[in-house]
């Protein structure tokens, strides 16, 4: 099947990719003409498991292309994806002139019928404007044409991204088209085969889902950190806590982990937008609006524990840091935990020597070379000179540390753990001072 996909981010090139692995025929479209050219010379602009393999045998076999030329992507694809970004507006409702910019762009230059589906995340009504942008821009244009809009919202997780589109949980079409489920059934069907994974509903039921589903998922780990301040409070092991509660199969163990707060793109975006639009109707989301406050506290908590046990007094501290991106397996640093704890820190006169796996080189592009900054070529390297170290990313790499390494480099036997990876009574037989997430504030 001819697709064309329009942004080549995390969602959109994952989607090509693995479309293009099944054998459909994709055009991907995107406004930014340095990606397109770093693209068809193999450089993948993002980091996810799995993915730079995948493009570059499908752009070799002629299966995927690049282009800033919107008019030979609308003309190649009969299924259009709409794949921008929707950040947050000023009020951290949804922004949607990347989606209403396409939509219009689709109805400049399409000449057949389309069926435009929407992946982006975007609040409910917008296929009504997607919808009523086309219209509008056909009129203009004095084109009599039809089309159709689904709203196809995406649930990849970033790190698994490629696994995620290969082997979706399930494939949300809302549509009231008979003609355009059928063509996206078909579409979809090399992803469909174990057991039917396609559930169809009303347009507006598939935009409510998705947010839904990450309000969900952060309402669970908002949770769990207001339970691990409260284990704070009363003295317990929010560890103990997680598995006594994982242990129910009515809450089961996935996504119950306290730490340093969520970040990405997504959850922190998705529950504001979901509290606005709700505000706007007239109706207050206070679960919703709750997830976001206690987040936002939470991400703070790392520098509080910090700033307590030096009493306030930073100023000319050196701070190993290891994790910058959002989570591991990424090095997206949108919204990141990392990034609010540096600030306050270089704000409080210390300095930050950090390393990430992934995401060195994009905390490069957002901070640019600053004499509070170094960014080191391994974790080890981090430690020298550093006065304590503080994790904020729970990547593989820091699972299983040399802990006599960390106590001789240090000037302080200090570890913050803003991911509570290891035993507190471990970290006291090796001389080091611990404060995890719940956990007692220091051992
Ligand atoms: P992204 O920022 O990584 O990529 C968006 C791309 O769109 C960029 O390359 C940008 O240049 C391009 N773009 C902007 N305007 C354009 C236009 N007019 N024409 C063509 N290209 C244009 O974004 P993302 O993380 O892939 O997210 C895209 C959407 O999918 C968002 O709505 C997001 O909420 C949703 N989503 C993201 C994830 C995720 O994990 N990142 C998961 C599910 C859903």
């Amino acid at each position: 099947m001819k697709i064309t996909v329009f942004g080549i981010g995390y969602v959109g090139l994952v989607q090509a990719a693995v479309m293009a692995e099944v054998g459909h025929d994709v055009v991907c479209v995107d406004v930014d003409q340095g990606k397109v050219d770093r693209l068809k010379e193999g450089h993948i602009p993002i980091y996810e498991p799995g993915l730079t393999p995948l493009v570059k045998s499908n752009y070799e076999a002629g299966r995927v292309d690049f282009t800033t030329d919107a008019a030979s992507g609308i003309e190649h694809g009969e299924v259009i994806f709409i794949a921008v970004g929707t950040p947050p507006d000023e009020d951290g409702s949804a922004d949607l002139k990347y989606v209403l910019a396409v939509a219009e762009t689709i109805a400049t230059h399409m000449q057949s019928h389309k069926i435009i589906i929407n992946k982006s995340t975007v609040p409910v009504g917008t296929a009504d404007k997607v919808s009523a942008k086309v219209a509008d821009t056909l009129t203009k244009s004095g084109k009599s044409l039809t089309y159709d809009v689904v709203s196809n919202p995406e649930f990849l997780k970033e790190g698994a991204a490629v696994n995620d589109c290969m082997r979706p949980d399930r494939i949300i079409l809302g549509t009231d088209s008979e003609s355009a489920e059928k063509k996206l059934r078909e579409l979809y069907s090399p992803f469909n085969r174990n057991h039917d994974k396609i559930i169809v509903m009303d347009i507006r039921s598939a935009e409510l889902t998705k947010y839904a589903a990450n309000c969900m998922l952060a309402t669970k780990i908002s949770f769990m950190n207001e339970m691990s301040n409260l284990a704070e409070v009363f003295g317990a092991d929010i560890e103990n806590v997680r598995r006594g509660i994982g242990s129910d199969p009515r809450i089961g163990y996935q996504f119950i982990y306290p730490g340093c707060g969520y970040g990405g793109s997504c959850f922190p975006k998705d529950v504001q937008a979901l509290a606005r639009s709700a505000s706007q109707a007239g109706y207050t989301a206070q679960i919703l609006e709750s997830v976001e406050e206690v987040n936002y506290k939470q991400k703070e908590k790392l520098f509080s524990y910090i700033s307590r046990h030096f009493s306030g007094d930073l100023k000319g501290k050196t701070v190993a840091l290891w994790g910058l991106s959002f989570k591991p397996n990424t090095d997206d640093m949108r919204e990141s935990s990392s990034r609010v704890l540096m600030e306050a820190l270089w704000e409080a006169g210390a300095s930050v020597k950090a390393y990430d796996p992934e995401a060195m080189e994009e905390t490069q592009r957002i901070y640019g070379s600053r004499d509070d900054l170094s960014l080191m070529g391994t974790k080890e390297a981090a430690l020298e000179g550093a006065d304590f170290l503080v994790i904020c990313t729970e990547w593989q790499a820091f699972r299983a540390p040399d802990f006599d390494l960390i106590k001789q480099k240090l000037n302080y036997p200090l570890l913050f753990d803003g991911r509570n990876l290891f035993e507190p009574k471990l970290m006291m037989e090796y001389g080091l001072h611990y404060y995890a997430i719940g956990r007692g504030l220091s051992v």
